[in-house]
């Protein structure tokens, strides 16, 4: 895996080897992070970030959320991964800004208050290929509904991506890979679907795309986004509502978005085909619409700017989306 030999901490570029925190840092301990996964696509006017405002708009939102005050704007966090990836050679990566907090090793705090511990802010790169396997994308996954729930939302607000929510998503994950799925889909506290451990879920039913609602207990996915945009543009209904468990077996279609996921079609769940159990037809026009947009080949629906080059001709290291 090619990994960005540098990584911004805190203003300033570090090396990868130097990107290291004491055991006793608030964020091992106590979960205390938030976090963004965005990725950067390999274009013909070189690499290209898809949504990064968006993405760092979600990062600070999270970190407000949590009562942390980093002293980089969302400006800030786009400019820093515009300069990271610039310095490398890569022409594609997956972008990770992680903010949490520390350790102060001259005065340090040690209890689950966490006002009286640093923030640090870091953003690393490296180049990741499908999230899902090599032939998701084409061929759809097998996927489970997990024992695990979803957490209440006034436990942990979904609308955070904080580090603390993937202790949940691991559990989902653990028990899929082990029995033999790619991947698991939580259920919500009152049992309606809610999505998978890493991403967004959509079912498609006579032609209608429905997935749960911004106010359920999900992550608000900017890759849902882009898709109920480009749905939207094509003139499919999207319908956001409460979904049964046993909808997700009797739909015509069901796939996932994410960053990492992209758009992976789900051809069956709990080891019930989904469909034709292949990637379905409303599913393929998507990710055809999708994957030109984040390698520039098409514009954004209704107009939206969402990539931010890397190397604008002409100029240097310099953010252009919005
Ligand atoms: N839900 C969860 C729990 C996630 O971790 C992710 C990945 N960030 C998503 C949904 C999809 O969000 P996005 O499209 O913004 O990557």
């Amino acid at each position: 895996m090619k990994i960005a030999p540098k990584v911004w901490k805190n203003g300033e570029f570090i090396s990868w080897d130097d990107a290291r925190i004491h055991v006793m840092s608030h964020v091992v301990n106590y979960g205390s992070s938030v976090f963004e996964g965005i990725r950067c696509y390999s274009t013909a006017k070189g690499p290209a970030v898809f949504r990064l405002p968006e993405h760092m708009q979600r990062l600070v939102n999270s970190a407000k959320i949590y009562r942390m005050d980093p002293p980089y704007s969302r400006d800030d966090f786009c400019d820093a991964a515009v300069s990271l990836i610039g310095g490398t050679e890569m022409e594609h990566c997956y972008l990770r800004p992680v903010i949490f907090r520390g350790l102060d090793e001259d005065k340090p705090a040690f209890g689950v208050y966490p006002l009286n511990n640093p923030i640090e802010c870091y953003v690393a790169a490296w180049e990741w290929g499908k999230y899902l396997g090599d032939d998701a994308i084409e061929n759809g996954i097998d996927v489970c509904v997990s024992s695990w729930n979803r957490y209440n939302t006034n436990a942990l607000p979904a609308m955070a991506k904080a580090g603390a929510n993937y202790m949940n998503s691991q559990l989902i994950k653990m028990e899929a890979k082990l029995g033999g799925f790619s991947e698991g889909i939580a259920l919500d506290d009152r049992g309606y679907v809610s999505e998978g451990s890493g991403e967004n879920i959509f079912l498609v039913n006579n032609g209608k795309l429905i997935t749960p609602p911004l106010g359920a207990a999900i992550l608000p996915g900017i890759t849902r986004d882009s898709v109920v945009q480009i749905a939207r543009e094509m003139g499919l209904e999207v319908v956001e509502t409460t979904i049964q468990r046993a909808a997700l077996y009797l739909a015509d279609e069901v796939f996932f978005t994410g960053t990492a996921a992209e758009i992976s079609p789900i051809r069956s769940v709990d080891r019930i085909q989904v469909g034709s159990g292949k990637r379905g037809e409303i599913t393929k026009r998507l990710q055809e619409e999708f994957f030109k947009i984040v390698i520039g080949e098409r514009p954004a629906p209704f107009g939206a700017n969402w990539l931010t080059y890397v190397r604008p001709e002409g100029e240097e290291l310099t953010v252009t989306a919005n």
